[in-house]
């Protein structure tokens, strides 16, 4: 009996959401909406992005204190050491830990430039996620998630890199990892057989990410150093100009990736959701979620 199909399965898997800071009205209330539809799933946690360069920073505060005290949700806030002296990004921190939050988030991000330029730490900044993570640790005892890459960094020379910086994060308080988005379960698989091996005990929780749009995806994807199989360019060829098609196929492949990680044992999930509520509701409740009443405000455990 696959483990996937047993009527309990729900109660066995927790799943976090990430958003980002929306930058005008309209996407403000498409944010919201999509808050509102997702909340009743109960995720452990929901995180909030920070931009490229630290670019959304009071965005990105004006987003988590709104779901601080709008909703019952429990947010993560991202925080990244780009452009940022020490004391400006434990200033920062601080704002965070004061209004409330009790989870972060912690990257070196990449430059204000854009994914592939060349990165170069503020002379007085934090060098990496790993020195981040201790200066978190050293303000609060906070909850912190990390970045993880099944496909390795791009900047990375290779995986031993990679896992060096990971078992760095771990040994300075790292709480989880979440990982790059991926399609293909077996680099996942590997990855954590490899992490644990290499003495990195902390979950490392698969980040999902459903294809809203295909050709966005790909071209992310190879600027980020994630692999798109040429079996799922296969699946949306020729979808481009059939939004309906392209979401049923979405939600299916998604379904697919996250019910094979169930059968081999994963029982977390990131989800990426871009903002939209549809195909990520539609997946949680594939693995059992079901919506629950909504508590008041500021209620959730933390
Ligand atoms: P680190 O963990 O510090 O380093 C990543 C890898 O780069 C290391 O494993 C190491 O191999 C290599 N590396 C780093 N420094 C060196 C060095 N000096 N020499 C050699 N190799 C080195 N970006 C944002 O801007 N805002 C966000 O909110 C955001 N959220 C994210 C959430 C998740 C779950 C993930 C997976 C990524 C997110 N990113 C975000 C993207 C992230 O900032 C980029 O991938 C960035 O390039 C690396 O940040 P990091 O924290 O992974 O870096």
């Amino acid at each position: 009996f696959r483990f996937s199909r047993r009527p309990d399965i729900g109660d066995k898997i927790r799943v976090s959401f990430e958003f980002f800071p929306p930058k005008n009205d309209e996407m403000e209330a498409r944010l919201w909406d999509t808050v509102t539809r997702l909340e009743p799933l109960r995720p452990k946690f929901v995180s909030v992005t920070y931009g490229a360069g630290g670019s959304t920073r009071e965005r990105t505060a004006r987003t988590v204190k709104r779901i601080l005290t709008e909703t019952a949700l429990t947010p993560a806030a991202h925080m990244t050491c780009v452009n940022a002296a020490r004391h400006e990004v434990d200033a920062v921190v601080q704002e965070f830990a004061d209004m409330g939050v009790k989870r972060f988030v912690a990257l070196r991000g990449d430059p204000a430039e854009g994914v592939g330029a060349a990165y170069q730490p503020h002379p007085d900044g934090y060098a990496n996620g790993a020195e981040l993570v201790g200066a978190l640790k050293g303000i609060g005892d906070f909850d912190i998630s990390v970045s993880a890459y099944p496909e390795k960094h791009p900047e990375s020379p290779d995986f031993a890199t990679d896992f060096d910086m990971l078992k760095r994060k771990a040994d300075n308080g790292a709480t989880r990892a979440i990982t790059q988005f991926f399609f293909d379960n077996d680099l996942y698989e590997r990855y954590v057989e490899k992490a644990r091996r290499a003495g990195i005990y902390i979950p490392i929780v698969p980040g999902i990410l459903p294809v809203h749009n295909f050709t966005q995806v790909a071209n992310f994807s190879s600027r980020c150093g994630a692999l798109v199989p040429a079996w799922l360019a296969e699946r949306f060829d020729g979808l481009q100009n059939d939004p309906q098609t392209h979401a049923l196929v979405a939600s299916a492949v998604a379904a697919e990736q996250v019910l094979d990680l169930v059968e081999r044992g994963v029982g977390d999930f990131h989800f990426y959701t871009m903002n939209r509520a549809d195909l990520v509701f539609a997946i949680c409740h594939m693995i059992g979620i079901r919506s629950h009443e909504v508590e008041a405000a500021g209620s959730a455990a933390a």
